[in-house]
């Protein structure tokens, strides 16, 4: 069976490749079994080896890495070397501070010695999503590479030249055959791998819906699972002593990736007083983007990722105009081919209709008026999701109360969310549960494990001698 990459831009199709039949999936994960096995035994310093001349390697290749991602899946080139430069950073962090952030955790104890030691799992599945083909992957592998496990890669099928491209960035660094292996998965096929003994757990990250399915998987077969799933952040403004600077700072958060991206900022929620020049400026600001090829870096507004994906955004956004709200600039899509869609800011946006609640995964945002700092965090808070969020704020204090009060995964102060490699990466309700990054996210697939060691002469020689639990 096999499927085709389009580019999004052209509508051009790229490629054929080849999903990977249900037969051959017993052996690939024996082979990644059988790597787990000595890759474990590697000292950590090798392994973190491998993983930091995986980054070099990527630095390398960064304008064929940057090229690939635009052409499948539409991201502005200046963009996709963003992201090219964060996946290294990410690699070349675990290749540097993973065997640190492995050390064993000495405890106290009464007699003799106890310490957490932090040993690999297994082999792991990671499903990773299209928006930062590089980055999402490279976001799971590296910390765990360096933990011991191995690692199977089942990318999104819009991206496959750059999951292929990933795998072979490893393999020249030197990671042996089944260590991290690119697997062409289609997604029924995904309990069949879940289901093998020697895979260990997962890691998805994606929408809900992938994420509700995997949860059930991970459930039925005693499997551990991260989900990083979707958000609705909210980005509030309670102060603008520089108005310009602020919209900025907004129309960034909203429209890096073309809008397509989990922790972009979905919900702008604005002070009472700041509400009708932030929404006239942010409106100039979406209204001068032009669609245009997104390898030519004089272009402001890329296509999304497919075209389903502009119609499942431009259907969210005439739902809520159906309904009442107001498109105060763009509303459709350009006069040209191509998966685009107008940068698009509501105004009147309520409950009952699909933008108020759903996540809008692209270059729309509505925007709300609030009379107070417990308004806009009643607000920030009245959604499905937690992700992230982002407080814009001159007074720290003040922002940072309202911060504590976002319940989400991450909140940034005066800046949109955003990812570095040694801070965590991760949501609560809806957005899913876990995290990625930092040593927090290196604990995630790492067995924490306790050793007892009771001096000879203490062994109990009468069972009575210590309590049983
Ligand atoms: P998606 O459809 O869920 O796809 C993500 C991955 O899951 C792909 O590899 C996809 O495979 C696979 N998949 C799809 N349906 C599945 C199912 N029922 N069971 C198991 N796997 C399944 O997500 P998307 O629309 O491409 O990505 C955007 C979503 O990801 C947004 O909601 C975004 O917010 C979220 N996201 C979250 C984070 C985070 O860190 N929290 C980061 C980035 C994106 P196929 O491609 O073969 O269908």
């Amino acid at each position: 069976m096999t499927y085709a990459t389009i580019n999004p831009c052209t509508g051009e199709k790229l490629r054929e490749f080849q999903f990977l039949d249900q037969a051959q999936i017993p052996t690939v994960i024996d082979q990644a079994d059988k790597a787990f096995h000595s890759w474990r035994n590697r000292p950590v310093a090798e392994r973190a080896h491998v993983v930091r001349r995986a980054g070099e390697l990527m630095l390398e290749r960064k304008d064929e890495l940057a090229a690939l991602i635009t052409q499948e899946m539409g991201k502005r080139i200046g963009d996709a070397h963003v992201e090219v430069q964060v996946a290294a950073s990410i690699l070349e962090y675990y290749g540097d501070r993973g065997p640190e952030f492995l050390l064993p955790t000495p405890l106290t104890a009464d007699i003799g010695e106890a310490e957490i030691v932090n040993a690999p799992v297994g082999v792991l599945l990671g499903v990773e999503p299209w928006n930062y083909p590089l980055y999402q992957a490279v976001r799971f592998a590296a910390p765990n590479l360096v933990v011991g496990n191995t690692i199977l890669l089942k990318h999104a099928s819009i991206c496959p030249q750059s999951a292929l491209a990933l795998e072979q960035l490893f393999t020249d660094a030197g990671a042996p055959e089944g260590v991290y292996t690119n697997v062409f998965l289609r997604v029924p096929d995904i309990s069949q791998v879940l289901g093998h003994p020697a895979v260990q757990g997962a890691s998805l990250t994606g929408s809900e819906q992938a994420g509700t399915s995997i949860g059930e998987i991970s459930g039925h077969n005693l499997k551990k699972c991260v989900l990083e799933l979707g958000g609705s952040d909210p980005l509030i403004v309670l102060d603008a002593p520089e108005m310009d600077k602020t919209i900025a700072t907004a129309a960034a958060g909203r429209l890096f990736n073309t809008g397509q991206s989990c922790v972009a900022s979905k919900r702008f929620i604005v002070t009472q007083e700041l509400y009708d020049p932030f929404v006239a400026g942010l409106a100039q600001t979406f209204a001068a983007l032009q669609p245009g090829d997104p390898a030519d870096t004089a272009t402001t507004l890329g296509p999304l990722s497919s075209e389903q994906a502009a119609k499942d955004l431009t259907s969210q956004v005439q739902d809520a105009v159906d309904k009442g709200a107001t498109a105060v600039t763009g509303g459709g899509r350009p006069d040209r081919q191509g998966a685009f869609v107008d940068a698009t800011v509501l105004t009147g946006v309520r409950p009952g209709m699909r933008a108020y609640s759903e996540e809008l995964f692209g270059p729309a945002v509505p925007v709300y008026p609030v009379a107070s700092d417990d308004e806009a965090i009643d607000l920030a808070n009245a959604t499905g999701f937690g992700l992230g969020g982002t407080v814009m704020c001159s007074d720290l204090e003040r922002a940072r109360l309202v911060a504590d009060r976002i319940d989400s995964g991450m909140v940034w102060i005066n800046q949109p969310t955003s990812s570095e490699p040694g801070l965590p990466f991760g949501g609560v309700k809806r957005s899913g549960f876990g995290r990625e990054l930092s040593q927090l996210g290196m604990y995630g697939f790492t067995n924490r494990k306790l050793i007892r060691t009771i001096p000879a002469e203490h062994a109990l020689s009468e069972p009575e001698g210590r309590p049983g639990i």
